[in-house]
């Protein structure tokens, strides 16, 4: 159905309401998910509405309750209110109950369901890029929100190792311990050090520090980048720029490489299907972000 013609409602009758999705932050002001969803809406005809809103920690019990009082769809959650949700919710995913954040709100019959999507649109990014998880040998540059969501994805997915290598020692164990505790996975920590070393036997190298995210894009993570092997996959969590300092040495070492921007489509995506119950124009999306980082890069 045309746009127009969804948001005006069709021939059978009149519906000028418009279904309500968004994200609870702050900040959140440089955002990039509405405007991808929003596309994505556009694209599929859909008379949804994503609203990016800015809610303090202070607030966050009375946007909750807006949830039911606006009769939303669901919810994206953002910096600092991933954790602080789970209280509120009726039922949890596997992966987000292991993580122990929730980045996106599924509203069923006035129930909530929480997800958290950041490292199944990881997986979603390789899987596209035809690259497996099972049985592979992982590293992990990081231990923050996105290397947990990650980790335990792959750990799910039949990862046979994860190592989790952070500049904060006890943050990676803590990492490697949630893994041993909850998954199959063969899971272990190590302090990140300057001029790194990457085990050879390594199948996929992950950056998920933020190191390299603009204004910062002149900047890599510290390791030693020629023990990158041609038959490794190496990937960046960060989605701007999309071609990353990290990606170029390891492309440069024959590498196959896939990038953060097609991992934050991927997740938004997977949300855009939690919403509405229909597959996202992955490529849509994808593009509107290229769009949108070139703005501001
Ligand atoms: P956190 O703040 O939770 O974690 C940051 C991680 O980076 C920590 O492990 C930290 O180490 C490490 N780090 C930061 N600076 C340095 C440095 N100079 N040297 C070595 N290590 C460093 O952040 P998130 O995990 O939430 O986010 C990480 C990145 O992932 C961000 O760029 C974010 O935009 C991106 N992201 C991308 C998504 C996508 O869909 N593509 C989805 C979600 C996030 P330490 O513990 O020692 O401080």
């Amino acid at each position: 159905m045309p746009y127009l013609a969804a948001v005006k409602g069709d021939k059978m009758g009149k519906n000028y309401r418009a279904e309500l999705v968004g994200v609870f932050g702050d900040p959140v002001d440089g955002n990039p998910t509405g405007v991808m969803e929003e596309a994505a809406f556009a694209a599929c005809g859909l008379n949804y509405r994503y609203l990016t809103l800015k809610v303090t920690k202070e607030d966050f019990d009375d946007a909750m309750k807006a949830i039911h009082a606006f009769h939303m769809k669901g919810m994206n959650l953002t910096m600092p209110h991933k954790i602080t949700v789970l209280p509120y919710l009726d039922e949890l995913s596997e992966a987000a109950s292991i993580i122990g954040a929730v980045n996106t709100i599924v509203v069923k019959d006035g129930k909530l369901f929480g997800e958290n999507t950041d490292g199944k649109g990881f997986v979603q990014a390789l899987k596209n890029n035809d690259v497996t998880l099972e049985g592979k040998k992982i590293v992990i540059l990081g231990a923050g929100g996105a290397a947990k969501a990650i980790a335990v994805e792959c750990a799910l997915a039949g990862a046979a190792q994860v190592t989790v290598m952070n500049r904060t020692l006890a943050r990676a164990q803590e990492l490697a311990d949630v893994l041993a505790k909850h998954t199959k996975t063969k899971a272990q920590a190590q302090e990140l050090s300057a001029g790194q070393k990457i085990p050879a036997d390594t199948d996929i190298l992950i950056n998920a520090t933020c190191i390299g995210l603009h204004p910062d894009s002149d900047k890599k993570p510290d390791i030693d980048y020629d023990t990158i092997r041609d038959t490794m996959v190496v990937s960046d969590v960060v989605f701007n720029p999309a071609d990353t300092l990290f990606l170029k040495e390891a492309a440069g070492r024959g590498a196959k490489t896939v990038n953060g921007l097609g991992m934050l489509a991927c997740q938004g995506a997977l949300n855009f299907t939690l919403w509405t119950g229909q597959e996202a124009p992955l490529d849509v999306m994808e593009d509107t972000l290229r769009m949108e980082f070139a703005e501001v890069s």
